[in-house]
């Protein structure tokens, strides 16, 4: 090993949230570079995990009537088990619940006090306790709403320590100046430049308002601030405070990769507390863009926010990491559309790569008897392969250093294709008509083979399952071995002489219209809201108000013949007299319903059952659909009055 380290960490997710493609964008995206840098010889450390502190998860934890952190140690399976489920490759999983990460923040928070950077004071502002946001007034919505959840704020003063981050700003835009990568993408950094120019102010870094946290060392009435507990986790992950041999390792961070929603956070808070606790800065802070669902915004109300789990279900887990990193460029935001992931699937993988594999096995299997062929006899078209294989290791090993993972992608499927043009140009079907042409026909079938374990190699860090499959397929045994990136590239380092393994296809085809409609069902029946709640669909009013509701009187009752569920009614609405059936004979005897008053969905279509008309009906309350109470109006209510 050669000492090299790679430090990659990806935001610590909000341990309540249910994990959406956002979430799985990021993790796939840092674990696709951590997997490259192991394959090039790097010790790497991939760092993810969870926020677990706050005044939402207090309320959330309240309401269930269970501690924060049983809530926490419930709800962190559905991060881990999602990891899991993507194949992340992750080192360690920091939860900010863990003891070592209690011990750094209150170090990090102390260093910054001996360094004379936080003071008490006050803060007052408009207070919204579900975001756990203070707002200026600007930021308001009429009535003194909150911009982000709409709901009410209310004016808050209360003690707080703050951080004297205003001190910092020369130094950290001297820093971000000098550092061209320190912020990536560039627009990203123009952005944040400018609002560091505009002049920072000090920060409130405590709460008096809720328990949940990490209280202030000798001050435990505060609690520290959400955001300088959670950003702490990428130092105290890797035991800073405690035993520090893998910080020292490590730190400073290759990569932090954010979301450009959180990226403030990450550039200006996060370095100036880095400075003011005399600590070294993270090498580079890379925002990504935002996934829209079919066009729109993912939210809870369009309960559209697709879960990763269902959809690896659905296509497989490489499948969705290919399309994921090739859809779109990182730092841009992205569209996912079914059709767009089909049309990946189709051509991408069952079309390009699926069949270069396909045929080859087949012509080796034919001409050789499955047995791989020697490169004995080389030809002028090899040269391109050669040439090709140079440049897209070059290309790819450049484009996922840069986080242009889509690039990568599209680097490798070149290759992809100059192999399945050198099978139409050399025409091995028709070398092997020539008995004197075996050589040459041996050769070119090893230089494809060849080929493929290189895309293979390439492949792993995106599709690690599908890159197995491929080197099973090969008979080159299915683990890779750490290399260097130069080694990486060796062309014809395929041994030959053994035999293919069995041939499988990699991606069958989708047929899309038949996909796209089963997908549309599933949907429906499965929308879920942010908690993982069922979706209970929105309505207009408009639509409301076409339904009449009337009190009726029961002016008979008796059961039908042959069924044990339905009754038959003789209700008075007033105006007049009507049939109904019920689906609730299981739960009232005929006579106990005589003389009550109930509700009616008049304008009902009339209906037949079990050969009975049924002119509307009855509303009651039932969990299970089995067991029914009627809704019962007091005798006072006349029938035929309207309910609105
Ligand atoms: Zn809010």
């Amino acid at each position: 090993m050669t000492g090299k380290t790679f430090y990659i960490t990806t935001p610590i997710y909000y341990v309540n949230d249910v994990p959406h493609i956002g979430h799985a964008y990021t993790t796939v995206a840092c674990d696709a570079i951590s997997r490259y840098k192991r394959l090039c010889g790097f010790d790497v450390c991939f760092l993810t995990g969870t926020d677990e502190h706050g005044q939402k998860i207090e309320q959330a934890a309240d309401k269930r009537g269970i501690k924060p952190k049983e809530l926490a140690d419930q709800v962190v399976q559905r991060f881990a088990g999602l990891w899991e489920t993507l194949n992340i490759s992750n080192d360690k999983f920091i939860r900010t619940t863990d003891e070592l990460h209690k011990k750094a923040v209150r170090k990090i928070f102390n260093k910054m006090k001996e360094n004379g950077d936080i003071y008490i004071d006050h803060y007052e502002g408009w207070y919204c306790t579900p975001c756990e946001t203070y707002l200026t007034e600007t930021q308001l919505l009429d009535g003194n709403c909150c911009p982000s959840c709409r709901r009410e704020t209310s004016k808050l003063k209360e003690p707080s320590y703050f951080f004297r981050m205003s001190k910092y700003g020369d130094a950290l835009l001297k820093h971000i100046q000098d550092n061209k990568d320190f912020i990536k993408p560039e627009s990203r950094r123009n952005e944040i430049i400018s609002f560091i120019k505009d002049g920072l102010r000090d920060l409130s870094v405590s709460r008096v308002t809720f328990k949940w946290g990490i209280p202030v060392p000798d001050d435990e009435e505060h609690v520290i601030y959400v955001w300088i507990d959670a950003l702490t986790n990428y130092i105290s992950a890797l035991g800073y405070g405690e035993d520090d041999e893998d910080f020292t390792k490590f730190w400073p961070a290759d990569y932090h990769v954010v979301g450009k929603d959180i990226l403030r956070f990450h550039t200006v808070y996060w370095p100036t507390m880095l400075l003011s606790a005399g600590i070294e800065l993270p090498k580079s802070v890379f925002a990504h863009g935002w996934w829209t669902v079919e066009g729109q915004k993912m939210s809870k109300s369009l309960g559209n926010a697709i879960d990763p789990t269902w959809l690896v279900e659905k296509f497989g887990v490489d499948a969705i990491r290919y399309f994921l990193l090739r859809e779109v460029p990182f730092g841009l935001d992205g569209d996912f559309s079914f059709k767009a992931l089909i049309h990946r699937i189709n051509g991408d993988l069952a079309n390009d790569l699926g069949n270069l594999l396909n045929r080859t096995m087949g012509m080796v299997n034919r001409y050789f008897d499955g047995t791989v062929p020697a490169y004995s006899e080389a030809g002028a078209e090899d040269k391109t392969i050669e040439e090709t294989a140079e440049r897209v290791f070059k290309d790819v090993d450049e484009h996922i250093t840069n986080m242009a993972f889509n690039k990568a992608l599209a680097s490798m499927w070149e290759f992809v294709s100059s192999l399945n043009k050198y099978i139409d140009e050399t025409a091995p079907w028709a070398l092997a008509k020539d008995e004197a042409k075996k050589e040459r026909l041996g050769s070119v079938l090893y230089t494809v083979l060849d080929g493929i374990r290189m895309v293979s190699l390439l492949l792993y860090p995106f599709m690690p399952t599908t890159a197995e499959k491929i080197r099973e397929q090969l008979g080159t045994g299915k683990e890779l071995v750490k290399t260097s990136t130069q080694d990486l590239r060796k062309i014809r380092t395929l041994e030959s002489g053994h035999k293919l393994g069995e041939a499988e296809q990699l991606f069958p085809r989708i047929d899309e219209k038949d996909m796209l409609e089963f997908l549309k069902q599933e949907i429906d029946s499965e929308k879920k809201d942010d908690e993982g709640q069922p979706v209970v669909e929105e309505i207009d009013f408009s639509h409301f108000e076409k339904m009449t509701l009337k009190a009726v009187k029961v002016l008979e009752c008796e059961k039908i013949d042959k069924s044990d569920k339905l009754l038959k009614l003789q209700i008075d609405m007033g105006s007049e007299k009507r049939q109904v059936v019920s689906g609730i004979a299981k739960s009232y005897k005929p006579e106990e319903l005589v003389g009550k008053t109930l509700v009616l969905v008049a304008n009902l279509k009339p209906a037949k059952l079990m050969g009975t008309l049924s002119e509307g009906m009855i509303l009651s309350a039932t969990s299970d659909g089995k067991n029914h109470r009627v809704l019962e109006l007091p005798d006072s209510v006349e029938p035929g009055t309207d309910i609105k």
